[in-house]
């Protein structure tokens, strides 16, 4: 995943935040030393998806240069704010494989302890489109259970999401 950047100025006026210490306003992490705003940070919302056809589970092995580089991961990426968090996985799997896919089902929800990142991860069948690689993949193929890359995997959150896509049968 991107990195997340520590917010240094405030929305409303511009002026420079300051750590809180969480000691007023709500317990929020930074406050602005302008106008006083209490300033918090999110989490990020993110999509996956695991396509499924006859040939097993697609994966695309990871072009950006970042610490997941060359590692098997599955189609995904950010959802914008106001997005459908299922349209984003339609739109990411699109862009990244040129399949055209259809949701299942939700897999599961990942977020871990001090991580910014919230992973939303549905199952989906293709149903259009040709599959080819995009720009942010070096390789793209289908796995079957048997032969899926354990260690080879760019996230620990994609292998939580096989593993409970795979024991639900
Ligand atoms: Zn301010």
């Amino acid at each position: 995943m991107p990195p997340v950047f520590t917010p240094r100025f405030c929305a409303q006026c511009g002026g420079k935040l300051v750590a809180n210490g969480g000691l007023n306003s709500g317990g929020a992490p930074f406050y602005c030393s302008g106008c006083g705003s209490p300033v918090y940070e999110d989490p990020k919302v993110a999509v996956a998806v695991i396509v499924e056809n006859g040939d097993g589970l697609l994966l695309l092995r990871r072009a950006q240069h970042d610490q997941a580089h060359g590692k098997w991961i599955l189609p995904g990426g950010h959802v914008d704010r106001g997005e459908v968090v299922a349209r984003a996985g339609v739109r990411e799997v699109a862009e990244e494989t040129g399949l055209e896919v259809e949701i299942s089902r939700l897999v599961g929800v990942y977020s871990y302890q001090d991580n910014p990142w919230v992973l939303v991860v549905y199952a989906a069948r293709p149903v259009g489109g040709e599959l080819s690689a995009g720009p942010e993949a070096l390789e793209i193929r289908h796995f079957t259970p048997e032969e899926l890359p354990w260690d080879e995997l760019g996230y620990l959150s994609t292998a939580h999401a096989l593993k409970d896509h795979l024991s639900r049968g």
